[in-house]
């Protein structure tokens, strides 16, 4: 049997604050306790050093604005670095599986990035995808966000994309940032229900969440038949958790992690920085490893509190709505098409809580017969600063038909001959692997490597 790889990467010279809740205590915790209880001297678990994500790792996913270095520093090439790392492990069969805990997080980051919104600046999970498809060639993943805050970033990023499945379970955003992941949200036109949104009242425990997990979670994830899954692990659905108000214990979350058998999990949110994430970080690496975790409990633990707990009428009606979404997904699809013109527009107001920008976007996908389209981004933000950023992002997609790259490319040469009222032109092209930013005032082009 292959062992379990493990990346840490605590990130010590990067915070949004000395008191912030994302700090890198997070992980100094977890990594005393598992070497505390043994974990790292057994034969099934294997440590990883990170290596660091490179420009065009990061321009494969993102516009970053104005450029990659200015959205990641080095502790954010290091954490998504980490996550690539357990990916190569993986695909070269070093590993069965892996868990790169790392930070900072990333799933609150989105397809353009001009700061950081919910402690993240570049997606580490979104970028290992691309990475994955890229350079093994997998055709379907599927990502499955545990984390209590919705995932917006990463479905943001993948909202077109019927190839990547992105599923997350999280607290209604009613009643927690970043106030989305509502059932109807389910993906671009083209990629109905490949997006699958399960918002949980506040105080769903360890009942709820496998409710969730055995009747809707694990029968779409059969049906898709993904090459991959990837776990966005947020362990902060714990009971103790100081952001949020749900009910998992440290159990619950192994034995969602045992049911789920993710290929890759990699680290995302949780605040309970001593009493909890330790816990549950070592019950998702038992769980990985095959190793018996029904003697872990938290110290404060009191299980009488949860043991009544059942999925409540409202879970299940959210289940049963996603569930009958899941089974028209494809006359969903060939409806739209049939009444979609040739391209496709939609309106986007984005903030970002940290850095305080504000950000319009308008997005155009040509409704192509043959793929899935290329896109355009007119991203608009005003900073905190007062200064503005007006860019062009264009978007040619891994498996884009040859009418749609020629015209995508055309479209971008066309708009570099124009003086326009853009800073600057980006392209992304994921057939070629090539990601350039033309700067229009001073007319200079650098490529992304
Ligand atoms: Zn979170
Ligand atoms: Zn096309």
């Amino acid at each position: 049997m292959k062992p379990t790889g493990i990346v840490f990467f605590p990130a010590f010279d990067w915070g949004i604050s000395p008191t912030h809740p994302e700090r890198e205590e997070r992980l100094l915790y977890t990594r005393d306790q598992l070497f505390e209880e043994g974990i790292m001297d057994l034969p099934q678990i294997v440590e990883y050093q990170p290596r660091m994500a490179n420009d065009r790792d990061i321009a494969r996913t993102h516009f970053c604005i104005p450029g990659v270095a200015d959205q990641a520093t080095d502790a954010h090439r290091i954490s998504c670095g980490g996550a690539l790392t357990i990916a190569d492990a993986v695909m070269n069969a070093q590993i069965k599986n892996g868990f790169a805990l790392v930070r900072p997080p990333g799933h609150h980051a989105m397809r353009v990035a001009h700061g950081n919104r919910g402690f993240c600046n570049i997606n580490n999970e979104a970028i290992m995808v691309d990475y994955l498809r890229y350079h093994y060639g997998l055709k379907k993943i599927a990502i499955v966000d545990t984390d209590v805050h919705h995932g917006d970033g990463t479905q943001d990023i993948f909202w077109h994309d019927p190839d990547v499945l992105f599923i997350s379970f999280h607290q209604d955003g009613r009643t927690l940032y970043p106030g989305s992941g509502f059932v109807q949200e389910i993906g671009g036109p083209l990629a109905q229900c490949s997006t699958i949104n399960i918002p949980l009242p506040p105080g769903t425990g360890d009942q709820g969440i496998l409710y969730v997990l055995d009747n809707l979670v694990l029968p779409i994830l059969q049906d898709f038949k993904p090459d991959l899954i990837v776990n966005s692990a947020g362990q902060d659905n714990h009971y103790t958790d100081p952001l949020a108000n749900m009910q998992f214990t440290a159990q619950g979350y192994a034995e969602l992690n045992r049911r789920l058998a993710p290929d890759i999990a990699v680290l995302e949110g949780g605040y309970s920085v001593e009493t909890a994430l330790p816990y549950i970080n070592m019950g998702i690496i038992m769980a990985m490893a095959g190793i018996s975790y029904s003697n872990l409990y938290e110290p404060d633990y009191k299980g009488h509190r949860f043991e009544k707990q059942k999925a409540g009428s409202s879970i299940k009606m959210t289940v049963e709505r996603l569930q009958n979404l899941w089974q028209i997904r494809e006359a969903l699809i060939d409806d739209t098409r049939k009444r979609q013109k040739e391209f496709y527009q939609q309106q986007k107001s984005i903030y970002y809580d940290t850095d305080g920008i504000n950000e319009q976007q308008l997005e155009t996908v040509r409704m192509c017969p043959d793929c899935m389209g290329y896109h355009t981004i007119d991203s608009h933000a005003s900073l905190h600063s007062g200064d503005e950023n007006h860019v062009f992002c264009i978007s040619i997609p891994l498996k884009a038909c040859l009418r749609c790259q020629g015209d995508a490319w055309n479209l971008y040469e066309d708009r570099k001959a124009k003086d326009d009222v853009y800073q600057a032109l980006y392209m992304q092209d994921k057939v070629q692997d090539r990601f350039l930013r033309y700067s229009v005032r001073d007319g200079q082009e650098i490529s992304f490597e």
